[in-house]
């Protein structure tokens, strides 16, 4: 027997906060707790037909069978160009400012081996998607805390960075509309984030995962149409959430031809691309019928006024969002956010996830997704009040 040590990266890596709640939810449902679970932002609502169709006619085909270009099919990149175009009046060169990636985690996940050294600082958002900080740290690189706060809406202080910081930042993370708080962010935010980036250097990676999901006529503005943004950024982008296809894996990045040409040649020396089959569906997705996105939202806002609607009756402090599938609230007084979690899951079998397992600033808060039927969302609601919050 060998002794088998992980790597510094890995032993380097911040204790894994859901752990003791997963191990909850796990009793809780062997104990046969019917258990409401909120905790997890994968869609419950299936790809629509037309996708999955596209999927199994281009599986048959035996010129799909073979090797993927890592950089993504032609007919797929271009497909995403005219999107792009489409959506947000935003020009992009399908051959240099394209690449299609096994869903965008997989790039976020890339991106620093490209351009960031051991002992570069990278800016990232907290709380946040967890990735931003992990990848970084697995190039050797330090991420840099930029605090959301419900005062600022939840948008990084650009003015509150140090200027040593600043001078050793190298990449900077943004996801707006986001997750976890759901907040979004407005052109002249993303305006500031251009000028910004110039004055100091520093590439910007936003992830739009969020990019359909806007509620009550809100529709979230792209970073790529900002001017100026393909000089210092791109801008990572699914199908994951907006067509119901996080099991797929598909995405893609776009912007800067430098940045996408590094992303892409780290991509080049580790994996093979996207079975085209997926690609082919994946263009069924972004170039068909668009329906299926509003009838998603139309489900989402129900869903989202059954919840928040029913949190505010309780007397919880929450804010009606606007994007996102998620619903940020802060805990009752005399509630953390770990003992709040633990508190619905041991008395109400609902998971939630607590605010600060995204990162510290996010202490004090609970996140709920809403990916469970409207019904069972009222059913979540009357279980809290049983017992006894708000009274
Ligand atoms: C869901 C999500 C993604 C999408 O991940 P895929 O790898 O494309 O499925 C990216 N960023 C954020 C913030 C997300 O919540």
């Amino acid at each position: 027997m060998i002794k088998i040590e992980k790597a510094d990266r890995l032993k380097q890596l911040p204790p894994y906060l859901f752990a003791e709640l997963d191990r909850k939810k796990a009793e809780a449902r062997a104990r046969g707790v019917d258990v409401i679970d909120l905790g997890v932002g994968d869609p419950d609502l299936p790809t629509p037909d037309h996708i999955i169709a596209k999927l199994t006619e281009a599986a048959r085909q035996p010129r799909y069978h073979r090797y993927p270009s890592y950089t993504g099919m032609n007919d797929f990149r271009e497909a995403v160009s005219r999107w792009y175009k489409k959506r947000a009046n935003v020009e992009l060169d399908p051959l240099r400012e394209v690449v299609s990636l096994i869903g965008s985690k997989e790039g976020i996940a890339h991106i620093p081996l490209a351009f960031v050294n051991p002992g570069d600082v990278v800016l990232v958002p907290s709380p946040a998607y967890p990735v931003y900080a992990i990848a970084t740290m697995f190039a050797g690189g330090i991420p840099h805390e930029m605090p959301l706060l419900k005062e600022n809406g939840f948008l990084p202080d650009l003015d509150a960075i140090p200027a040593a910081v600043l001078a050793r930042a190298k990449m900077m993370f943004l996801n707006y509309p986001n997750n976890p708080t759901a907040a979004t962010a407005s052109r002249e935010f993303f305006e500031q984030v251009v000028a910004f980036a110039e004055r100091h250097q520093i590439m910007v990676c936003h992830d739009y995962a969020y990019s359909e999901m806007g509620f009550d006529g809100y529709v979230p503005p792209s970073f790529m149409e900002i001017a100026g943004a393909k000089e210092v950024g791109i801008e990572f982008h699914s199908l994951s959430k907006t067509y119901n296809m996080t099991g797929w894996r598909i995405g893609f990045a776009v912007g800067n031809a430098q940045i996408i040409g590094g992303l892409g040649q780290i991509k080049s020396n580790i994996d093979s691309g996207i079975f085209e089959a997926v690609q082919v569906a994946g263009i069924e997705a972004l170039e068909g019928d668009q329906s299926c996105i509003s009838r998603m939202c139309e489900i989402y806002t129900e869903r989202r006024d059954v919840l928040v609607a029913g949190l505010k009756r309780l007397g919880i402090k929450v804010a009606v969002p606007r994007a996102t599938f998620y619903v940020w609230f802060e805990a009752p007084t005399g509630h953390t956010s770990a003992s709040f979690a633990a508190l619905l899951l041991e008395k109400a079998g609902i998971v939630a996830t607590p605010g600060n397992g995204f990162g510290a600033p996010g202490e004090g808060y609970v996140r709920m997704a809403l990916t469970v039927s409207k019904e069972r969302l009222q059913e979540a609601v009357e279980r809290i009040a049983a017992i006894g919050i708000g009274r």
